[in-house]
């Protein structure tokens, strides 16, 4: 019934000297995530046509739903401007996807200057025609629940009842690299989108000690990364896995529990630096939420980044709960975050965590520890994996360790 999708860009893509540079970026990413479709793309200048030949209109759509930028889409009919002929499709469409009672309207717009009507007047005379026929739908030019789209563009007319909202934002990768600091927990995966969000590439990070931690935190890190990878504009999202358990122990046995967190973070943020510097990550990016936990008031973030100086971005800072579960819901993370395997974090936490700790008092703890060495040897024994969204990588059933998973027969493949 379809002859097309149209997709709108959101408008500030159009705006500004870059635009040029955001449509260019976008385009390569509807052409890459569309590859494989029998489809013909038109891109015009604030427009994209996907010329439907065979295809489902909406597989594609799900493929659009993972790109950032996009401001909507709509499945769309083509003809010339007659209003038999418009009036026929549209209650073609109409009886198509409107099955109950519903109140509508048209929207008219009449870019073809030599037609000899107003949109208001393609308006009222199509929908005396439609109303007649499709007697579940009610004008209600205020508020309605539908609206049935009529363009009247120089070429053609184009007719579509709804518009898809996108996802917003910016294209991915217009603003650079940063490197997010990966749990398994119900955070950081929406961080990582949010980023995205805002035209990010990302690379992910994640600080793992089995054999105290069951190598299946490890797998639900990967398998997160495979989730966000769908929104990345390559499909695919590189993974360092850092080796933490010495630096663990000995973080466990030598420091007061109360500050164990707060060190164990300073810890993790000297070697992300480390690794953001080596991969050309611009910015680190955590999940954080001030006032969470203990570990996340405004008093915790400052001690834990003072031993660096890259900038650290915490998309979810002023975020709600219930906020941040919905955007796990949408972006299908939260299923995996809930699995019960620990991280570093949440094995052995300390019961009585400082809520405001001090840089001072960190950097006389930390001076008593011999910890340059292992942060070298963790930077340096780093294995870094690329994630795909089309391929599945599974490490369960390959070692108890990351490092046994790696010696084996999986670092060959
Ligand atoms: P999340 O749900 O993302 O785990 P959280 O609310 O449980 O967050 P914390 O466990 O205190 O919070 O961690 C705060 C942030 O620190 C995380 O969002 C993540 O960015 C980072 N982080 C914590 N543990 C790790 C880890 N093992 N590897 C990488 N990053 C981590
Ligand atoms: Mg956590």
């Amino acid at each position: 019934m379809y002859d097309y999708i149209m997709i709108k860009y959101g408008d500030l893509i159009l705006k500004g000297k870059n635009q040029h540079i955001f449509r260019r970026n976008i385009n390569n990413q509807i052409a890459h995530k569309l590859y494989g479709f029998d489809i013909d793309i038109d891109f015009q200048h604030d427009l994209v046509f996907i010329k439907l030949k065979n295809e489902d209109p909406n597989e594609i759509i799900k493929k659009l739903d993972y790109i950032s930028g996009l401001s909507s889409y709509s499945k769309v009919k083509a003809c010339s401007f007659d209003l038999e002929t418009i009036s026929k499709h549209a209650i073609d469409i109409i009886s198509e996807e409107i099955k109950e009672d519903t109140t509508f309207k048209i929207e008219t717009k009449r870019a073809d200057k030599r037609i000899p009507l107003t949109s208001l007047e393609i308006s009222i005379k199509l929908s005396k025609i439609i109303l007649r026929q499709a007697s579940q739908l009610k004008v209600d030019v205020h508020h309605p629940e539908k609206t049935l789209h009529v363009e009247a563009r120089q070429d053609q007319t184009y007719i579509y009842l709804d518009k898809i909202p996108g996802l917003g934002g910016f294209p991915t990768s217009i603003g650079g690299r940063g490197l997010l600091l990966l749990s398994g927990g119900i955070d950081s995966p929406v961080a990582g989108y949010l980023a995205m969000n805002t035209g990010l590439e990302i690379e992910c990070i994640h600080f793992e000690s089995t054999p105290l931690t069951p190598i299946e935190s490890v797998q639900k890190v990967i398998d997160l990364t495979k989730k966000l990878s769908k929104y990345s504009s390559g499909s695919k999202i590189k993974l360092h896995l850092v080796p933490f358990k010495e630096i663990h122990e000995m973080l466990l046995n030598e420091v007061e529990e109360s500050y164990l967190i707060t060190i164990m973070r300073r810890m993790m943020y000297r070697i992300a630096e480390g690794i953001a510097k080596a991969n050309n990550n611009k910015v680190i990016i955590s999940g954080d939420s001030i006032g969470q936990v203990a570990s996340q008031t405004i008093e915790s973030l400052i001690a834990v980044q003072e031993p660096i100086s890259t900038l650290i971005i915490r998309p979810l800072s002023t975020y709600d709960k219930s906020d941040i579960i919905k955007l796990a819901r949408k972006i299908n993370t939260l299923e995996i975050s809930n699995k019960p395997f620990s991280d570093c974090c949440t094995v052995y936490v300390p019961k009585k965590p400082v809520i405001k700790p001090s840089i001072y008092r960190s950097g006389l703890i930390e001076s008593k520890l011999n910890f340059d060495l292992l942060l070298k040897q963790a930077i340096k024994n780093t294995r870094s994996i690329m994630v795909k969204d089309r391929e599945t990588i599974n490490i369960i059933d390959k070692g108890f360790t990351v490092e046994e998973v790696f010696n084996g027969d999986f670092g060959n493949e």
